[in-house]
């Protein structure tokens, strides 16, 4: 999908966002909603997106992308407090020859653990969902 175009209310994030569809839920407020990621590429693998629709880091508004980005900061501070992660990347995609596969703008929280695999991007197998509600648990513990 090109980077410009209409947004489709109908990707999954939108309708996670909607209650249509499920979610490990980690964090929500008026600006965004957080929750574990189903195809983790780590362990302890979040996300964070605005409430407002946006396809990516180009259409969403200033404050919109403040709000998100400030949120990411501080959910990523709770996985590192709650995991102990060796290090932490923030990754985010535009478009899909870059990498995107949902285009409702989202940051990925990833911590990095010394010696554990770092899966590939939006390809692995879905968790378990009692496993991915317990890191939830924990990381929720530390917000
Ligand atoms: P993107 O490739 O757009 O940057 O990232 C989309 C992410 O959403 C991927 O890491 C993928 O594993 C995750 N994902 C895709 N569908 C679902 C879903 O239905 N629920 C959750 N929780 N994550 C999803």
């Amino acid at each position: 999908m090109a980077l410009d175009g209409e947004y489709d209310p109908q990707n999954i994030f939108a309708k996670i966002l909607r209650g249509e569809a499920p979610c490990v839920r980690v964090f929500e407020d008026d600006a965004v909603l957080s929750f574990m990621d189903i195809f983790p590429q780590t362990r302890g693998h979040t996300l964070v997106l605005p409430k407002s629709p946006a396809r990516n880091l180009f259409d969403v508004s200033e404050d919109a992308l403040t709000g998100v980005i400030n949120r990411t900061r501080m959910i990523a501070a709770a996985v590192r407090e709650a995991l102990q992660p060796d290090g932490v990347r923030i990754v985010q995609f535009n478009g899909a020859p870059a990498g995107q596969t949902v285009f409702h703008l989202h940051f990925h929280i990833l911590p990095v653990f010394d010696g554990e695999d770092f899966g590939a991007h939006a390809s692995g197998g879905p968790a378990d969902a009692g496993e991915l509600e317990k890191l939830a648990e924990r990381i929720r513990a530390a917000i």
